[in-house]
């Protein structure tokens, strides 16, 4: 009797809600291997998103954030690439990797897109050549060595005429990411001026823009008026009910024509869903995969979404769940449930989800949180929002070192090391002739290259 063929599971995207479908499938396949599955990346690790602008601001080492991705999979195989497109009618997608981009084609019997979203600048004029982003643990090194690189640079007289310009810092978006980004930064600066001696803070302009009348909305009324007011008294300049227009070498233009003289803006004011989305023809909403509730996409049995990359519906308020890491993680074990509820001939179940609450810290030991209805402000908060998330980061090792990092800071003051990438310098001598070319002669030159 011919013994029916394993199935073949492939993931895509590493993040929230990809890497937690695999890691509940590893249970599910440590009770009974009965299926490969395949898990693609762009990056080797996995990026915990709640905590980036510490790295940002020089609160945490830029490694203890990540964890790699091979380390939390034994039973899921694991493929370090980008995914290049999916055809569905085929049940194929193909990937590449290496220096020369090679491709391959992966088959499978179960997709499940996590794709997530990426920065979207909704076409404002310099954005894409000005803004830096908030997304990645990149982004996150880029802006630490901006704001180093400006210190670095404005300490010196040569400085004089561009010194405002160089210490303005303009963060534009008052949600989650740009508020604690915002509130990092300012700290992180502040805290630097000591170690250079031509600096005062007055030089130091640090400004938050937002489009609505209160930042923080998803946490009402009271706590975003708290966190503004924290942040004022931090000396944080915020301009509520304002847009940023465009951006140029000479500044951020808002709304009203004001123009802020700044070589560093923050972007962190609107997302949209992957652009490989775009290419899948299935139905969407606002460029979301709409799937049922338990995250099938019903014209394509065997193809599952979920994550800022999807539409979950949310049976009980008629509408759908949020984009948030807390979603998408638990959305993760469900759906990995339901693909081996559907290769068993199990019934599959919906996803539903409460959201436990919302936390935001805003710097200097201070957070405001909303946490099953009730509010939170000041220390409590911070304390909050530190212990549920060292809680929830990924592994032991990454746990202890934040936990290290953390009290450390209460002893040292902030590290002002730029992390470069930069290739020492080198001479290629020819003993026959006696002559010397240098790497720079030669077409190598010495550089410094922020990771993107
Ligand atoms: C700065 C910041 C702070 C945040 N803070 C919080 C918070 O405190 N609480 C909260 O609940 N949520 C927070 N979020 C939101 C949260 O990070 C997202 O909702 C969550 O990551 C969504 O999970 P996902 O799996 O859909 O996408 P992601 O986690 O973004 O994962 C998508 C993965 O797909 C990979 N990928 C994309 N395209 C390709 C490709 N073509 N080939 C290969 N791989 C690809 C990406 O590299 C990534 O690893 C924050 C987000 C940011 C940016």
């Amino acid at each position: 009797m011919a013994t029916a063929r394993r199935k073949r599971v492939l993931i895509l995207g590493g993040g929230f809600g990809g890497l937690y479908t695999a890691l509940q499938l590893e249970k599910e396949l440590a009770r009974n291997n009965d299926a490969d599955v395949t898990l693609v990346n762009r990056e080797n690790f996995f990026l915990f998103t709640p905590m980036l602008h510490e790295v940002a601001a020089s609160d945490l080492d830029l490694t203890h954030i990540v964890n790699p991705i091979r380390k939390m999979l034994r039973l899921v195989k694991f493929f370090d690439g980008d995914v290049e497109s999916v055809n569905l009618q085929n049940r194929t997608v193909t990937v590449s990797h290496g220096l020369e981009h090679h491709h391959h084609v992966l088959e499978y019997d179960h997709l499940v897109i996590a794709l997530g979203s990426i920065t979207n600048f909704y076409n404002l004029p310099g954005l894409q050549s000005h803004a830096l982003t908030m997304k990645s643990l990149g982004d996150a090194i880029e802006l630490r060595n901006r704001l180093i690189e400006h210190l670095e640079e404005a300490d010196f007289e040569c400085s004089a005429g561009v010194r405002d310009q160089l210490l303005t810092v303009v963060v534009a978006g008052g949600g989650f990411a740009g508020v604690e980004t915002v509130a990092g930064v300012n700290d992180f600066l502040r805290e630097a001026l000591p170690f250079y001696p031509h600096l005062s803070e007055e030089n130091l302009r640090v400004v938050l823009v937002h489009s609505g009348p209160v930042i923080l909305p998803e946490l009402g009324e009271k706590l975003g008026g708290y966190a503004q007011k924290k942040l004022a008294q931090r000396k944080v300049e915020i301009l509520i009910d304002t847009r940023v227009k465009r951006a140029s070498e000479l500044g951020v233009e808002l709304g009203d024509g004001t123009l802020i003289p700044t070589r560093t803006l923050v972007w962190a004011a609107g997302t949209s869903p992957n652009p490989l989305l775009e290419t899948l023809p299935c139905k969407k909403d606002r460029g979301r995969i709409i799937v049922n509730e338990a995250m099938e996409v019903a014209e394509w049995p065997g193809v599952w979404a979920l994550g800022d990359c999807a539409q979950v519906p949310d049976g009980k308020a008629g509408k759908y769940y949020p984009p948030t890491a807390q979603h998408a993680l638990r959305e993760g074990k469900v759906l990995a449930q339901n693909i081996v509820a559907d290769i068993r001939g199990d019934r599959k179940r919906p996803f539903v989800f409460s959201a436990l609450g919302q936390l935001a810290a805003i710097g200097r030991r201070t957070g405001v949180a909303n946490i099953l209805g009730f509010q939170f402000s000041g220390f409590i908060a911070w304390w909050l929002w530190r212990s549920i998330y060292l809680s929830k980061l990924p592994r032991l090792e990454k746990k202890v070192r934040v936990a290290l990092d953390w009290t450390l800071d209460l002893i040292f003051s902030k590290d002002l090391v730029q992390f470069m990438t930069v290739r020492s310098a080198s001479v290629s001598h020819t003993p026959e002739t006696g002559t010397t070319s240098s790497a720079e002669e030669s077409g190598v030159r010495d550089g410094v290259a922020a990771l993107s």
